[in-house]
């Protein structure tokens, strides 16, 4: 009988079989390994069979079953192989990732480790995975991150780099999480704006299957009626798995994963190992979450716990302002009298002194300086008193009238121009309108402090939503930022003979009505004091 195959031969010469590659050198003089490996599917070997069956009625008749159940055998083995491969990955997945996921109460980390897993070559390599999560707040189920390509053209090669490095998924995942998150976010942002749905639409294929507690395996997903069309276009795929992330029962989120640019149908396997990789993940990101709110309250506790404290020290220092408030009026009164008379008897005496007088000098300095202690005495009451308001209704206009008429004379003989842009119907406002001129006559003094030689000075009363403003404004040196820094820091002043108080007043003073003074100031241009006064 001529024979085809070289099943028979102990060795053979490369070309003698054209199903051995040049790398199999082995086969060719391993007579057993080149049966099993090839002759026993070769179609020659299969021919030579035929010849014999048909020349004999021996083993040769029933070698094709053997042969049969031996092929049958390998691809069950096959199978078997790849199962067993496939949960050993699974294992490892897992193993890994409960690393990171047990160490990690980072939200970002976790989900970048969960994606990671899934979209990895090294992990169940899919192409591309979307994560909705649910948010309590605006019940909906929200999209969050998406890792792979976004469309299909844009196959890029996100993990090759990565993989060519040989990395753990750890290692990869923490890569990715630190270097590529924030992009890849912003990358998904509307893909992801447009995947959340409201948790109401029981109906929707997301919701759906969140709420069912099972995976889906969908693949039509452009003709699935339950899922909104521009959705299904922007996922651009027909075939996709949907695996609900619960924990103890409370519905987490949906993880979505589908082979958008190599197609490869997604099997059976792939469904339930990411089904067993979803119940860690669950966990993780559940615990992440509540770490996050636990980090929150953590934060308001200890902001409250500083801002008692502050209000603490807050009341501590007025309780010592009143302390000083009271002893200096205490000691004010007390000197204002003496201070009266001898203001009084100096003038009585400068009448009764001729000027050319040496004296006359002398007195008209006793009066000047008494009246300059006057006035810090005038000061250091209305300080006093201004831990005592007394309120009442009041037009602001009339206010600035009333004030700026006592100050025409003085005005005019420093050459200052003052104009007045008194605004029509402001409502009335809540102030004590004594201690409000008083604040008004400070500023105007200081702005005719700043004025010696003459300038503008502007008030300005108007409406602002809910408040009144008014400003005072001149055109006068300005102070530097320094000076604007403390001006009301009670005694700092930049005159050789300031007090330093009256800034500091007014600010207390307005600060007990309810009003804010801002202090606008720059060299050269000019300063303007804002008080603003909340309609009532
Ligand atoms: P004093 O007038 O006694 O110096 P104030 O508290 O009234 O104290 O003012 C503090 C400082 O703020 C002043 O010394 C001055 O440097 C600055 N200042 C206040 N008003 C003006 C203004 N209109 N223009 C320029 N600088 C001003
Ligand atoms: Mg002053």
């Amino acid at each position: 009988m001529e024979l085809s195959c070289c099943w028979h031969k102990e060795q053979i010469i490369a070309d003698e079989c054209p199903y051995i590659g040049g790398n199999e050198q082995e086969l060719l003089y391993n007579r057993k390994k080149r049966f099993v490996a090839r002759c026993l599917e070769c179609p020659r070997f299969l021919s030579d069979l035929k010849a014999m069956r048909s020349e004999s009625d021996g083993l040769a008749n029933l070698f094709p079953y053997v042969i049969e159940e031996f092929q049958a055998l390998r691809v069950e083995h096959h199978t078997q192989a790849g199962l067993i491969e496939s949960r050993n990955r699974e294992i490892k997945f897992l193993h890994e990732v409960s690393l990171v996921l047990q160490t990690s109460v980072d939200m970002d980390e976790v989900i970048a480790m969960a994606l990671t897993a899934v979209t990895a070559g090294k992990g169940f390599g899919l192409n591309r995975a979307i994560l909705l999560l649910v948010d309590k707040e605006r019940q909906n189920l929200k999209g969050y991150f998406a890792l792979g390509p976004r469309r299909r053209e844009e196959a890029g090669p996100i993990w090759r780099e990565i993989e060519q490095r040989d990395l753990t998924l750890r290692e990869m995942a923490q890569n990715f999480f630190e270097s590529k998150m924030a992009a890849e976010r912003e990358r998904f942002d509307d893909l992801l704006e447009l995947l959340s749905v409201p948790l109401s639409s029981d109906d929707h294929l997301f919701v759906r299957t969140l709420n069912a507690q099972t995976s889906a395996h969908i693949t039509d997903l452009q003709n699935t009626g339950n899922i909104d069309q521009p959705q299904a276009k922007a996922l651009g795929v027909n075939e996709m798995i949907l695996v609900p992330l619960i924990s103890k029962n409370r519905r987490i989120g949906l993880l979505l994963a589908d082979n958008i640019v190599n197609h490869h149908p997604i099997t059976t396997e792939d469904l339930h190992s990411l089904e067993t990789f979803a119940l860690p993940v669950s966990f993780a990101i559940e615990r992440a979450a509540l770490y996050e709110r636990l980090q929150e309250e953590l934060k308001k506790l200890t902001d409250a716990n500083r801002r008692l404290k502050e209000q603490q020290e807050q009341i501590l220092r007025m309780e010592k302002m009143a302390l000083v408030g009271k002893l200096a009026s205490n000691i004010a009164h007390s000197i204002r009298n003496p201070l009266t008379i001898i203001g009084g008897f100096a003038r009585s005496l400068l009448k009764a002194t001729p000027a050319e007088d040496a004296k006359h000098q002398y007195i008209e300095s006793i009066i000047r300086e008494s009246r300059k202690l006057e006035e810090v005495l005038e000061e250091v009451l209305n300080y006093a008193e201004s831990l005592h308001p007394t309120f009442d209704l009041w037009d602001l206009n009339q206010l600035v009238t009333n004030v700026c008429a006592a100050f025409q004379d003085d005005f005019g003989l420093s050459g200052i121009d003052c104009e007045l842009k008194l605004a029509s119907g402001l409502p009335l406002v809540r102030i004590d309108f004594k201690k409000m001129a008083y604040c008004l006559r400070n500023m105007l003094n200081n702005a005719m402090e700043a004025l010696p030689r003459g300038g503008r000075v502007t008030l300005t009363t108007q409406r602002s939503g809910d408040q009144v403003l008014l400003t005072l404004a001149d055109d006068g040196p300005g102070m530097s930022p320094e000076t604007l820094q403390e001006a009301t820091t009670p005694f700092f002043t930049t005159k050789e003979k300031g007090s330093g108080l009256g800034l500091s007043l007014c600010s207390r003073i307005l600060e007990g009505q309810g009003a804010r003074l801002q202090i606008q100031s720059q060299e050269g241009r000019g300063t303007c004091f804002t008080v603003s006064l909340d309609v009532p």
